[in-house]
């Protein structure tokens, strides 16, 4: 039996419980919603007033020099690189995901140009699927869907000799089914294919090592679990061994060997900087390195043991205290086949995620009938689990989506 008591016990003996000082969150609201938008470093304003201060204030068009924000891009990549094991000078931090995508997959299909087909999972994120139909050169081929046991059904029967890439994200972002990197990439690489891995749900909260798996190219997101800001910028990592032997498609000024010679035909970079475009948001770049500051001397592997254990007490408090209701696991039940989110579908999700909300439990919620709640082991507490079961199981009890202001749908979800 789960108690408060043990909840609370369990956060004295946490080993990263100090990293919550290293956020600035609304007292009492519970956010279980990283997943989707990180929460605000507690070092991020003063980062950024400083920039805007000092750096253009004072500075003004020197600080492109003397401030660093030329070298942010590849700065913040590898500081990113530490994170996803990938060694310097492979990362960059630029555009968004889905525009570091489109150069992805047009670089890896130029690896192998006698191939057309790219596979991808049918459930991953659209702008993944999107973006592949996009790139004209290539004929799409989906998956089936990912099973809840982590594992992808035909990803099998789809691998032989035509398919150039094979586009995934290691966690889904409406099961939090996660797949098997190494495995995975060696099953593409065994047939010949580029495999291009989106770590938008991943990275952060699960030990990542893109360089000792061979991974060909990885894009992701630092506004969810990287915890930079609504619209920060993304990033893109491609192996040395890539670097040379292809372009990408965007070849804007940012990406030539010497952009401010000014020469009138493009000659790219040598290293990751040819996989920038135009010029970078400073102010939102600097939010990056508020980020990326949250997860300064952390222990990966500490951060993904604890994001098991916040999950698998979810889930087992979800059996404890909300068992009488309507409501079914849509994650996989072994939590080590998860990312850091646990999904529930539920006929009312909608209407049970905007009541949980207005009591001060943050979740999101994606259709088809999904009720989800992500953990970012840095900043989330054991009791916040607690509390948050309570939570769901009063909307329950109270059969909120019979009020009116809670089925009326809003812009994002
Ligand atoms: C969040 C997310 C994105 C976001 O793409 P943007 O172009 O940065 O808006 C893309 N793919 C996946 C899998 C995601 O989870």
């Amino acid at each position: 039996m789960l108690t408060l008591e043990v909840c609370r016990s369990l956060d004295q003996c946490d080993p990263l419980r100090e990293c919550r000082r290293r956020f600035s969150l609304p007292d009492g609201l519970i956010y279980l919603d990283g997943n989707s938008l990180g929460a605000l470093p507690a070092a991020a304003a003063g980062m950024l007033h400083d920039t805007v201060e000092e750096e253009w204030g004072q500075g003004l068009i020197s600080s492109w020099n003397d401030a660093g924000w030329f070298d942010l891009p590849v700065a913040l990549g590898d500081a990113i690189g530490e994170l996803i094991g990938a060694g310097s000078g492979q990362t960059v931090v630029c555009d968004s995901v889905s525009t570091n995508l489109f150069k992805a997959v047009h670089a890896a299909l130029q690896l192998r140009p006698d191939r057309h087909t790219v596979v991808a999972e049918g459930n991953n994120f659209p702008t993944d699927l999107y973006i592949i139909e996009g790139v004209k050169s290539s004929s799409k081929r989906e998956l089936v869907p990912r099973l809840t046991d982590g594992t992808l059904r035909g990803l099998d029967e789809c691998l032989d000799q035509s398919v150039a890439v094979v586009v995934l994200s290691q966690v889904n972002f409406q099961t939090g089914a996660m797949l098997d990197l190494e495995r995975v990439t060696r099953a593409c690489h065994d047939v010949g294919a580029v495999v291009v891995w989106d770590l938008c749900h991943s990275a952060g909260v699960i030990p990542i090592a893109l360089d000792d798996c061979l991974v060909d190219f990885a894009v992701g997101c630092t506004y969810k679990f990287l915890n930079s800001g609504p619209g920060a910028p993304a990033y893109i990592y491609v192996a040395d061994r890539h670097l040379l032997t292809v372009s990408q498609p965007l070849s804007g000024w940012w990406g030539h060997v010497d952009p401010f010679a000014f020469e009138l035909r493009y000659r790219p970079n040598s290293g990751i900087r040819r996989y920038l475009c135009g010029t970078q948001p400073v102010l939102s770049m600097q939010a990056v390195h508020a980020g990326i500051g949250t997860y300064c001397g952390v222990d990966m592997d500490q951060v993904r043991e604890k994001s098991i254990a916040l999950g698998e007490m979810f889930v087992n408090l979800m059996g404890q205290e909300c068992q009488q209701f309507d409501w079914t696991l849509a994650s996989p039940d072994n939590s080590r086949l998860r990312g850091s989110q646990v999904s529930f579908r539920c006929k009312h999700g909608y209407a049970m995620i905007q009541a949980l909300i207005d009591r001060g439990v943050v979740g999101d919620y994606r259709e088809p009938g999904i009720m989800r709640f992500g953990f970012s082991p840095l900043y989330v507490r054991y009791v916040d689990i607690w509390e948050a079961v309570q939570a769901i199981r009063a909307c329950f009890q109270e059969k909120v989506w019979l009020q009116e202001e809670y089925l009326r749908r809003k812009t994002v979800t």
